[in-house]
């Protein structure tokens, strides 16, 4: 960066605001990671406010003896739920297509989260030819985006299509019940009623897993965050070794992305101390709720 821009920054940003340096910086766009860099050359006495998910944050930016103001992303309405991918798409989804089927549009708004473009097509495919005239609400209507139940939203998608799926999808009034996405769908989404948030393979990490799952949820009804995890995630360098425990686990899912998050062991999670808090804390339940979730693959 040129002394020009470095002085112009220093200028007019004090604090400068920064955020997602810690995962973007690591991946999706790389000059974040060197913004540490940029504040090296902006001298002593230029605040810097770093509002972010993780502490690694502190080390990217050479902050000194930080003072942190920390908040939990707990979110005690969401249930946190795991299931091996020992199936097929065809076995995991049946369910959701014949609840689809049988409440139309009283179905619970859904996010079903892929990996890739594939596995995304190959879901939303499935579901689309298993509804049949289904799809469409009235049963048999003309197959136009206003009127699906169903719809598919990735980087293929064309802007005007992806527009419209958003505004369809956060409209009370609309149609449509289930989105098959990539994770570019959400960002920036204010969809307050959606009740559960599927994911059809493993985050990289735990903040990103927090974030998606965030978006289930927000006027603080119950929801439900399931995660399908397969072989292929398990034995992928590119997830964090974090997210593959939290696959396997025999003890509270949400203690344990909260204490990975916080990064500290000494923290004092918030607990939920029912069986809403997740399919581990379910097991030991015996209400009915929790054997009749028990007994669903998908749910
Ligand atoms: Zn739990
Ligand atoms: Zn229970």
């Amino acid at each position: 960066m040129c002394e020009e821009m470095v002085s112009s920054v220093a200028m007019y940003y004090r604090p400068i605001l920064t955020h997602l340096i810690s995962i973007r910086g690591a991946t999706f766009r790389k000059e974040f990671g060197q913004l540490g860099e940029v504040r090296s050359l902006l001298g002593k006495g230029v605040q810097i406010m770093a509002l972010t998910t993780r502490r690694s944050i502190c080390h990217t930016l050479g902050m000194n003896r930080p003072a942190i103001f920390a908040s939990l992303p707990n979110k005690p309405n969401i249930k946190y739920v795991v299931h091996a991918k020992s199936s097929s798409i065809e076995e995991s989804f049946s369910q959701l297509v014949e609840d689809v089927r049988r409440l139309r549009t009283a179905y619970d708004r859904t996010i079903v989260f892929c990996r890739s473009y594939n596995d995304c097509a190959q879901i939303f495919i499935f579901v689309k030819k298993r509804l049949g005239k289904e799809y469409t609400e009235p049963v048999g209507a003309p197959d136009l985006a206003l009127l699906r139940l169903v719809d598919m939203f990735n980087a293929c998608t064309l802007p005007a299509v992806k527009n419209s799926i958003i505004q369809q999808f956060t409209d009370p009034n609309s149609c449509l019940r289930v989105v098959v996405a990539t994770i570019a769908f959400g960002m920036g989404l204010d969809c307050p009623n959606v009740r559960r948030v599927v994911h059809w393979g493993v985050p990289e990490d735990i903040e990103s897993y927090l974030q998606e799952t965030g978006r289930a949820g927000r006027d603080g009804q119950p929801a439900l965050a399931i995660l399908y995890y397969g072989g292929i995630d398990m034995s992928s360098v590119n997830i964090q070794d974090e997210m593959k425990d939290y696959c396997k686990l025999n003890k509270c899912r949400r203690n344990f992305l909260l204490k990975d998050f916080d990064g500290d062991d000494d923290v004092d999670i918030p607990v939920v101390t029912d069986c809403s808090c997740c399919d581990i804390c379910s097991e030991s339940c015996k209400c009915i709720a929790c054997e009749d979730i028990n007994d669903k693959s998908f749910y």
